[in-house]
């Protein structure tokens, strides 16, 4: 996955194209929360899940979106980061004014952008996904970062009151998990190789039940987003 903007994190994939036959670019239009994270791992439910929802440049292969998911864990996270990485979370999480209750408030694009360039998109599961409500069309492209970052308590705890404003702090707003082989999930991981050929993958693996990784069932909860 190449990243290419960084205000509305288009991307590109190669493997999209070869697997799926869809478009070779995505652009981000919207992204939204869930706690706890929709994907689990090992049977783990982290804190929190990140999705950026993209629109294809050209509809191809019946792929209609792709959906980016990162996960976030006040203390159960492993991304190996540098302050200033650390910094790029924190002004992301601040610029969401989640504390903020009187009005709609706007989003930075900037610590968005910040954000998304750091996080490491070569190491993810891809597969052919669904959208979340009925009739749970297999249309979406989804890519699930395996980095887990750290979020600050304070800003966790701040969307935590953003859903008891919204009645949902007993249930969260994520659905249950399918199990994993209605889905035919890859791993991808990226390295950095010599500069003739700076990009290969290494590593591309079908349909491994030993992933871990379990994810959302597409329900009828208008509620719900992709
Ligand atoms: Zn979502």
């Amino acid at each position: 996955m190449n990243k290419a903007s960084q205000d509305l994190q288009t991307f590109d994939s190669t493997f999209v194209v070869d697997e799926f036959k869809g478009s070779d670019r995505f652009t981000g239009v919207q992204f939204h929360f869930h706690t706890g994270s929709e994907h689990t791992v090992d049977g783990k439910r982290h804190d929190l899940e990140m999705h950026t929802v993209h629109l294809p440049k050209e509809v191809k292969g019946n792929i209609k979106y792709a959906a980016v998911g990162v996960f976030f864990s006040v203390n159960d996270h492993n991304a190996v980061l540098t302050p200033e990485q650390e910094k790029v979370i924190d002004r992301f999480f601040e610029s969401l004014n989640w504390n903020v209750t009187t009005s709609n408030p706007a989003v930075a694009e900037v610590p968005y952008g910040e954000l998304m360039m750091m996080v490491d998109t070569d190491n993810r599961w891809v597969y052919k996904g669904s959208v979340t409500t009925p009739p749970c069309d297999t249309i979406v492209y989804w890519n699930v970062l395996r980095t887990v970052y750290p979020i600050k308590e304070k800003y966790f705890n701040q969307f935590k009151e953003q859903m008891k404003r919204g009645k949902l702090e007993k249930t969260g707003n994520y659905r249950n998990t399918v199990p994993i082989d209605l889905h035919d999930v890859h791993i991808i991981t990226t390295e950095m190789e010599s500069s003739s050929n700076p990009w290969v993958i290494i590593l591309l693996v079908g349909f491994i039940l030993s992933l871990g990784l379990s994810i959302p069932l597409c329900v009828s909860n208008k509620s719900m987003q992709a």
